[in-house]
């Protein structure tokens, strides 16, 4: 079973939905803009790790990057929900890391075909121990950071999201249901950059949590 973790407690994980360029210097490393509706794109369940276990870059890829993201974990089923009433439906958050085969992404980028292989190889969303909602009042008003090795690479804060919470969860929920054990990834500030075998990274987010994996190269190229 792929699971999220809330105040320790399992939670059987559903479709992880990702924003895309919800932090402006992130959308502008990147040469895009941000749009006026939140944008997305979906990443299997499978691809879910936990803290103490492996990123894999896979053999086809030679440039693979972190993005450090606040997951917002639903609770509470429904669709079309309001503006109004959407933080009803949220259980608790964690720290993902969206991993991202950027090398892969180019080419689907330019070819305008889908970003699902460079999003969703296995191991490409490690996720933290998640925390209950009621203990993180104010998610817009959080430091959001990742070291590689113990450097810091993306150190932001919450607030600088283009998007609130509320209109992520009402957007989505009008084009596909909501359940609870899905996952929206919010987006990630400015720093993405390349991981290399052997590397280290440690993630965090305020007071939702911190996560720490490592990285490894599969020798097989398919
Ligand atoms: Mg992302």
């Amino acid at each position: 079973m792929t699971f999220v973790k809330i105040d320790g407690k399992k939670i059987e994980a559903g479709k992880i939905i990702c924003l895309l360029r919800s932090y402006r210097a992130h959308a502008e490393e990147m040469g895009s803009k941000v749009s006026e509706k939140p944008e997305f794109f979906l990443k299997p369940g499978t691809a879910i790790i936990h803290g103490g276990d492996e990123i894999i870059i896979p053999g086809e890829s030679d440039d693979v990057h972190h993005e450090v993201e606040l997951a917002v974990i639903i609770g509470k089923p429904g669709k079309n929900i309001s503006v109004e009433t959407a933080m009803e439906h949220v259980a608790g958050y964690a720290v993902m890391i969206d991993v991202t085969a950027r090398d892969i992404q180019a080419v689907a980028k330019k070819a305008g075909k889908p970003w699902t292989v460079a999003k969703g190889f296995d191991t490409f969303a490690p996720i933290s121990d998640g925390v209950s909602a009621s203990r993180v009042p104010d998610p817009r008003n959080l430091e959001i950071w990742l070291k590689v090795n113990g450097q810091y690479r993306q150190r932001s804060c919450t607030g600088m999201m283009i998007y609130s919470i509320p209109e992520i969860i009402s957007h989505i929920s009008g084009i596909m249901t909501l359940e609870a054990g899905d996952i929206i990834a919010t987006g990630t500030p400015e720093g993405v950059s390349r991981l290399v075998p052997g590397d280290a990274v440690t993630a965090g987010i305020g007071s939702v949590g911190e996560i720490n994996v490592s990285v490894s190269k599969c020798p097989v190229k398919r």
